[in-house]
C-alpha cells in the first residue's frame, strides 16, 4: 500500500497505512488526529527550500520500530508502568543498583538490540545521501540511525550499544559485555523472569543477588552503558560540536520529539535566536511549538518518506 500523503486529496488520517505496520510496532505509537494537507504542503516547501538541513530526532521516531518512549500519552512507559529510568547518581553510588540494572539489561538485551530502523530512519539516511541533510542529532540511544547507515550523526545521549568504564574511560561494544555476562552467569537466565514485549524485565530480588557483574577488563573499574542517564549532563564537547553543526545549517526540523528534555531543546532556542526556519513533525504538542508555524502531528514514518527532494 502506498503511503504517500499526495494520494490523499484533502486530509490525511494518521494510521491510514496501519496495514503496512506490524501490530506490535503500533502498540507504542500514540494516536494522532487527522492533519490538514496545508500543513503537509508547508512542510514540503520547508524541506525544498532548505539546502543544509539540521534534524533533531527523538523517541517518537523509534516507537514505529517497536521501542516504547517514556512520555507518549497512554502508551509510553510512564503511562503503562511504575518504572522510572535509572538516575545517574544512584547508578554511580550503589553497587546493588548497578547489579539490578545490569541483570535486567542482560535479560532485555537480545530483544532490545534486535530492533530495526523504520521508513523514517531510512528517509533521513536518503536525505543525507542526496545532500539535503547537513547533520542529524538524535536523542535516542537505540542505535537505529546507525543501523540505517546514517553517517552525519551525533548521538546526543550516547548509545546502549556501547559500554564505558567510569574509571579509565575505555569504550567497548555492548555485545561483548553480553558474552561476559553469559560466561559469568551460566544457567542464571533460565531462572529469571520473563521479558515483556516492550523489553521490560521482571526479576525477584533473590535472582538479582545471584547475578554477577563483570568489571572493566582494562582497569577493574565500574562499567556503565555509554548513555546519558537522567540526572547526568551531556558532554560539553559534544554540545559545542552540535552547536557548530547548527551554525552551519540553514533550517531545523524536529522529528518525533516533544523536546521536553533541555539537552535537545537548547538547540531549538539557538536556532530561534539565529532566526533559522523551524518545522516540527511530532504526534502531540512539543516544547518548541511557539517557535514555528509549521507543525505536523503525524507519524514520522508516514510523512518523511513522502517528502520529495
Ligand atoms: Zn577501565
Amino acid at each position: 500500500m502506498l503511503c504517500s500523503w499526495r494520494s490523499l486529496p484533502h486530509r490525511v488520517a494518521a494510521g491510514r497505512c496501519a496495514s503496512t505496520i506490524q501490530a506490535n510496532m503500533q502498540r507504542f505509537v500514540p494516536a494522532s488526529g487527522s492533519v490538514d494537507s496545508n500543513a503537509l504542503e508547508q512542510l514540503q516547501a520547508f524541506v525544498s527550500h532548505a539546502s543544509r538541513l539540521f534534524v533533531i530526532s527523538g523517541a517518537g521516531l523509534s516507537t514505529e520500530s517497536g521501542i516504547p518512549d517514556y512520555r507518549s500519552e497512554g502508551v509510553g512507559l510512564y503511562a503503562r508502568t511504575n518504572r522510572r529510568p535509572m538516575q545517574y547518581s544512584e547508578f554511580v553510588r550503589s553497587a546493588k543498583s548497578r547489579q539490578r540494572y545490569w541483570a535486567r539489561n542482560y535479560m532485555g538485551w537480545p530483544q532490545f538490540s534486535s530492533h530495526q530502523p523504520n521508513p523514517a530512519h531510512f528517509a533521513l539516511r536518503d536525505w543525507e545521501e542526496k545532500g539535503k541533510l547537513h547533520w542529524l542529532v538524535t536523542q535516542n540511544v537505540d542505535a537505529l540511525h546507525s543501523k540505517a547507515g546514517q553517517q552525519r550523526l551525533t548521538e546526543l545521549h550516547g548509545s546502549t550499544h556501547r559500554v564505558v568504564c567510569l574509571d579509565c574511560g575505555q569504550l567497548t561494544p555492548r555485545a561483548e559485555l553480553q558474552k561476559r555476562f553469559a560466561a559469568l552467569n551460566p544457567g542464571w537466565a533460565a531462572s529469571a523472569g520473563a521479558v515483556a514485549p516492550d523489553g521490560d524485565v521482571f526479576l525477584e530480588d533473590k535472582q538479582v543477588l545471584n547475578f554477577t557483574v563483570p568489571a572493566c577488563d582494562a582497569c577493574g573499574g565500574v562499567l556503565k552503558p555509554e548513555v546519558t542517564f537522567f540526572g547526568d549532563v551531556v558532554n560539553r564537547t559534544t554540545v559545542n560540536f552540535v552547536h557548530d553543526k547548527l551554525a552551519e545549517s540553514d533550517a531545523v526540523l524536529v522529528a518525533g520529539s516533544s523536546l521536553q528534555v533541555f539537552s535537545g531543546y537548547r538547540f531549538l532556542l539557538a536556532a530561534s535566536e539565529k532566526k533559522l526556519p523551524i518545522a516540527i513533525v511530532n504526534i502531540g504538542p512539543t516544547r518548541a511549538d511557539h517557535l514555528t508555524d509549521i507543525r505536523v502531528s503525524v507519524r514520522c514514518g508516514e510523512v518523511l518518506p513522502a517528502i520529495q527532494l
